[in-house]
């Protein structure tokens, strides 16, 4: 037997870099600091610096850090029981499906698959979409994204993240998220066309006006699905429970994630209407999906979203960011995009790394999703408070940029 030599164990401060970097898989970037504890809208690092997070964990800290609602929903269902088998059901497995169901409008005919994660609800997307024609194309936007496992990747519209594991999962096909470019790709061959309401990793960028309605009529006159990607967009952060429901139109399938469960792992997918009659028994499952850990989290989560107003705090708030952003009158502000409190702040110049890095520098944590793009998803508890520190500090971090 050789010895093995175990790696130092983390020490805080002086090792964590080093250690994060032999000990991770070469997958993962370099961390920009290291996180250890939260409260609303504030995290604090190692060194105790506290900082206003305006990412929450990228849309998904709904409730912001250690929500005293999720904390007892939590200790409460892991004292009690934290997982079954999916040969029995749970309580709150059951009343999380219902809810999904009510709040996504697909009502009585609204069917729930429970997965762990935003890439598992897509999976089960792709084999909804191959029950409605096995043989026939799926859908998807270039510059789209889905997520890291096989199939999501390959819906992925962004070659650089699914070449270098190519072959690809076939019968995907990707069109420019134009109306034109749609109306050239549908046809009878089309089993679903699977779309971001607003595309959250490529910088916050809304679709075309008017697109998911021809989206709608299109894909209904050729017996295709619709599926929308809510991971990013849903459990209310865009001002309505889901962002489908700004447009008029009900698709037959929606993904969700990220902020359903406040940060306990948990993905879905909800389908609507003759959706909900595509799979049969045993077609698809998973052992951790739908167990009542973190099914009793994001009842816990919705629960108060819903209690709480918090759908609307998210469109009043979004629409009191949106003036405040425009007010600082910088000449490096362009566009602002997304709705609610997804927001994508277009700048004019490619200095989206430099501004995210300086923000990070002064306390505010927000993300730079491209060279030019700025992406902000707080908490949706966020108030006056928060709203004007976030602005001060945006502020000098715009200023130090120009
Ligand atoms: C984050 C995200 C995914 C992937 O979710 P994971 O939980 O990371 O697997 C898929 N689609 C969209 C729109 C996302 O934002």
């Amino acid at each position: 037997m050789t010895e093995t030599t175990l790696p130092e164990p983390v020490e805080g401060p002086a090792t964590w870099r080093s250690d994060f970097r032999t000990a991770m898989m070469g997958s993962s970037p370099a961390p920009l600091t290291l996180l250890e504890r939260g409260e609303g809208c504030y995290v604090w690092d190692v060194d105790g610096k506290k900082y206003l997070d305006f990412l929450a964990g990228i849309a998904v800290n709904s409730l912001g850090h250690a929500h005293p609602v999720l904390v007892d929903a939590v200790s409460r269902q892991v004292a009690n029981i934290a997982h079954v088998s999916n040969y029995f059901a749970t309580a709150p497995q059951i009343e999380l499906a219902q809810r999904l169901s009510r709040i996504s409008g697909a009502g009585e005919r609204g069917r729930v698959y429970f997965g762990n994660s935003g890439a598992e609800a897509i999976e089960a997307a792709i084999k909804l979409a191959r029950r409605n024609g096995q043989h026939k194309t799926i859908l998807a936007l270039t510059n789209s994204f889905h997520g890291r496992t096989m199939g999501a990747v390959s819906l992925t519209g962004k070659p650089a993240l699914r070449e270098p594991f190519d072959p690809a999962v076939t019968g995907i096909d990707h069109i420019d998220s134009t109306i034109e470019a749609l109306e050239h790709a549908m046809g009878d061959h089309v089993s679903a066309l699977v779309v971001e309401p607003i595309k959250g990793e490529a910088g916050v960028i809304d679709l075309p006006e008017g697109y998911l309605k021809r989206a709608r009529e299109l894909t209904e006159k050729h017996g295709a699905l619709l599926i929308l990607d809510e991971i990013q967009t849903g459990a209310g952060r865009t001002g309505s429970w889901f962002a489908f429901q700004q447009h008029g139109i009900v698709p037959d399938a929606i993904a969700v994630a990220k902020g359903i469960g406040g940060g306990v792992p948990i993905g879905a997918l909800v389908t609507f209407g003759w959706a909900s009659e595509l799979f049969t028994v045993g077609q698809h499952g998973s052992t951790f999906g739908g167990n009542p850990l973190a099914t009793a989290a994001a009842n816990a989560v919705l629960g108060e979203i819903e209690n709480a107003g918090l759908v609307e705090n998210a469109a009043r708030r979004g629409d009191e960011l949106r003036a405040a952003i425009t007010a600082i009158g910088s000449p490096l502000v362009g566009e602002l995009r997304g709705a609610g409190l997804l927001i994508g702040v277009g700048l004019t110049e490619p200095v989206a790394a430099r501004v995210s890095a300086k923000a990070l520098e002064l306390g505010l944590i927000i993300n730079a999703p491209n060279d030019t793009s700025i992406r902000l998803a707080p908490p949706l508890i966020v108030g006056d408070a928060e709203i004007a520190q976030f602005i001060s500090l945006f502020t000098q971090a715009l200023e130090a940029s120009a």
